[in-house]
């Protein structure tokens, strides 16, 4: 593949400097000014760029087994859904993916959402409403976030890893109904969330507790069942896991795990999953065959999780818990540009600053894959500690 910026956004004769819209214009400048400007990279063919920006964990989105699944399913079912689940968008390779991950991850149920981001904004906003109260943290993802503004409860977020602050919040409430949400391990630098504490602080409270397994499915627990069924807390009736199909598993959607009244009451009242078209059939068959290749290599997380210890202190981060690296450079000009140097010496790494990340701490995140060999994790790191040198940072 190789790497093409699209064209920077010009100002052409359709701009009015005084339509209603002209306000865009200064605000394109202001975050350029920032650094904060962003642009999608495009990827294309034949690039020999090593890839350590994706969340595609176990380098799954191109195993062969995985490509066929999804061939398979666009010949069976097509291109597209046709329409959302509950009219005919549900195919019987929908119902079979829900039971494999539910059998796979030790619940009794799991409903598929066509994206991770619509099945975390579904859950929360069917299981939280006006009068219940929601709390959440400082390290949670933006489909977190945007579930609880959109539920309408009252939202305490308290500092990442506080458990003992969610305890309070829980205990002090007046709302009879109550939510914990939480990442199990932080997007953004791949720490873990006190889930056992938690989960114990929302029991003792008579509070469920959802869990984002995005970045732990096929990275942590036993045969990349996540953080969860590490802890042994598989099926836990007070217990809402989400996750998605696409970092570990190659492919794309989202998933919600728990009871089968649970399910039940997603498909009735959770308005991402009703009011949107089914999950794609080819993602659908991708993610299956994943998750056989997963099966049949129990393997593979550790590979996975050895590869991120062997770039985390080459690049002198600490341990990571996931296959998350992050290299805080804080600034956002110097890590757009230590990025930048990074891709000019073959090197993709991601690059997050404000609002994805707190102001002051811009960094490269480096996600690691099972399918790099311990050459190519070396030449990652000494091309890493060039650019983050280049920005003097060391
Ligand atoms: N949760 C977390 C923790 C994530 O990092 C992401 C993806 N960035 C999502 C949910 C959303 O998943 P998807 O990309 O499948 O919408």
């Amino acid at each position: 593949m190789t790497i093409t910026e699209l064209p920077a956004t010009t100002a052409t004769a359709l701009d009015d400097p005084d339509g209603a819209l002209a306000w865009l214009a200064d605000e394109a400048d202001r975050l350029q000014q920032a650094g904060l400007h962003r642009e999608p990279v495009v990827r294309q063919q034949g690039s020999s760029l090593v890839n350590l920006a994706s969340n595609d964990y176990l380098g799954l989105s191109t195993h062969p087994a995985v490509i066929a699944g999804a061939h398979a399913a666009l010949d069976t079912w097509g291109a597209g859904a046709t329409a959302s689940r509950l009219v005919v968008g549900t195919t019987a390779l929908h119902v079979e993916l829900e039971n494999e991950l539910a059998d796979f991850l030790g619940f009794p149920a799991a409903l598929a959402f066509s994206s991770g981001y619509l099945a975390n904004v579904g859950a929360i906003t069917a299981l939280a409403g006006r009068g219940d109260l929601i709390v959440s943290d400082t390290g949670t993802h933006a489909s977190l976030i945007d579930g609880c503004r959109l539920s309408r409860a009252r939202v305490v977020v308290v500092d990442r890893g506080d458990h003992a602050a969610v305890r309070a919040a829980l205990r002090d409430r007046t709302e009879r109904r109550a939510l914990v949400v939480t990442d199990s391990v932080y997007s953004i630098d791949g720490a873990p969330a006190p889930i056992a504490e938690l989960h114990a602080a929302a029991r003792d409270n008579s509070a469920a507790l959802l869990v984002d397994e995005a970045h732990a499915l096929g990275v942590r627990g036993p045969g990349g069942r996540g953080l969860v069924a590490e802890l042994g807390l598989s099926g836990a009736p007070d217990l809402v896991v989400t996750t998605v199909l696409s970092k570990s598993l190659g492919a794309q959607g989202g998933v919600v795990l728990g009871s089968a009244v649970l399910r039940a009451h997603l498909i009735d009242r959770a308005r991402t999953f009703i009011f949107d078209t089914g999950l794609n059939p080819a993602a659908v068959g991708a993610a299956r065959s994943a998750l056989g290749v997963l099966r049949a290599d129990p393997t593979l997380p550790d590979r996975l999780r050895d590869n991120a210890s062997r770039l985390a202190s080459a690049v002198g981060a600490p341990s990571p818990a996931a296959a998350v690296i992050s290299l805080v450079i804080g600034e956002p000009q110097p890590a757009v540009a230590a990025a930048a140097r990074c891709r000019e010496l073959g090197v993709l790494v991601g690059c997050f600053r404000p609002p994805s990340v707190p102001a002051g701490t811009s960094r490269l995140r480096l996600t690691v894959r099972a399918d790099l060999d311990v050459a190519l994790l070396d030449r990652v790191a000494a091309v890493v500690d060039d650019a983050v040198r280049g920005v003097g940072v060391r």
